[in-house]
């Protein structure tokens, strides 16, 4: 290997799921949301000259109305390019110790990854069978600690009594809530923020506000955290937030209505599909998601998820150690529900 080569920075990418474009197909592989953005994004009316200039580089009126719709300040709210780039910024800016930060051995599969780009030492701890994340895994000393709730792929809701828990237990690093799903049906650990400076709590607009497409993700924590995070943000990249994504998400916050309405939807086509699930003979942990994740009693996950591809059906299936038995199915509407519960009905 030449000189050159060795000094070049080597990662394995996350691999997000296949963004397949075909015209009848049913996507339940990537979480999105089935319905349409709220009618006010689709209406809004931005003033595209407006391009011409440099965004906000603070992005006010987003943060400001994000800091409205929870009730917190605006320097408790930091935005950016999706949850994953509030994550990556965090973990740049956050996990900064010589000691491992602590997260599942299964959950989302960009955490170790941004642990090797940016070089912090992790140890993964293992979900019990019941796939439940245990909190006195995270009690010996550690350089941080990050989980999804609920995690992903797995749906599984832990309470607040468990996220205390954790807090309790790590008052000397930061402890990173991914709430990604928490709109389909957890109670936020937003409540907490009082009480522990050193939380922070990951939100998306990908999910719950039918926006993946738009890019947007927010971090909200106490103001010395927040500001921790712009400085590193404006030392790497100041305009991270383009125009529309300002103004499109403002309008996405101010239709509670619509959220509210599209949310329980999803949820009650995902308390539909898990009975039908049930009936079919797959099983699941209850989920707190817009997904379920099944494995069926005799049927292999990798066969169903090829044959239903044949079928122009996308659902995810990650082929790891204690997961290759099971299929994470994003939550569709209820007419593309049916057609899969058919389609299963005639494969199995
Ligand atoms: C989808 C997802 C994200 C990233 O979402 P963005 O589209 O980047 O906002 C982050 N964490 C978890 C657990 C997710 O499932």
């Amino acid at each position: 290997m030449s000189t050159w080569e060795k000094n070049i920075r080597k990662v394995v990418p996350y691999t997000p799921g296949e963004q397949p474009n075909e015209k009848n197909m049913i996507k339940l592989n990537t979480n999105e949301n089935p319905y349409p953005p709220s009618p006010k994004v689709l209406a809004a009316k931005e003033d595209l000259e407006q391009l011409r200039l440099y965004p906000d580089p603070v992005a006010k009126d987003l943060v400001h109305a994000l800091a409205d719709y929870h009730g917190l300040s605006d320097d408790q709210i930091f935005v950016g390019v999706g949850s994953d780039d509030v994550l990556a910024m965090s973990f740049l800016t956050f996990f900064n110790s010589d000691k491992p930060i602590f997260f599942p051995d299964i959950t989302y599969s960009f955490y170790d990854v941004w642990a090797d780009l940016f070089r912090i030492p992790y140890e993964t701890k293992a979900l019990n069978d019941a796939f439940e994340i245990e909190a006195e895994d995270y009690y010996p000393e550690n350089g941080g600690v990050i989980f999804p709730n609920p995690n992903a792929p797995t749906g599984l809701l832990a309470d607040l009594g468990f996220v205390r828990d954790v807090l309790d237990h790590n008052r000397d690093v930061i402890v990173i809530v991914d709430e990604a799903y928490i709109d389909f049906g957890g109670e936020s650990a937003i409540s907490l923020l009082p009480g522990y400076e050193n939380l922070i709590v990951v939100r998306t607009f990908s999910k719950s506000r039918s926006l993946a497409g738009l890019r947007i993700g927010y971090a909200m924590g106490n103001p010395k955290l927040i500001k921790a995070l712009n400085d590193v943000k404006y030392s790497y990249n100041s305009y991270t937030m383009n125009y529309p994504s300002i103004v499109l998400g403002v309008e996405s916050i101010r239709d509670d209505a619509y959220f509210k309405e599209t949310v329980s939807k999803i949820i009650a086509t995902r308390e539909w599909f898990e009975k039908e699930l049930t009936r079919l003979g797959f099983t699941y942990p209850k989920s707190y998601s817009n997904f379920v994740f099944a494995s069926h009693k005799s049927v292999p996950a990798r066969e169903i998820f090829e044959e239903a591809k044949k079928k122009h059906i996308y659902v995810r299936y990650f082929d790891k150690p204690r997961i290759n038995q099971y299929l994470r199915i994003t939550i569709g509407t209820d007419e593309e529900m049916k057609a899969v519960v058919s389609f299963l009905e005639e494969i199995l």
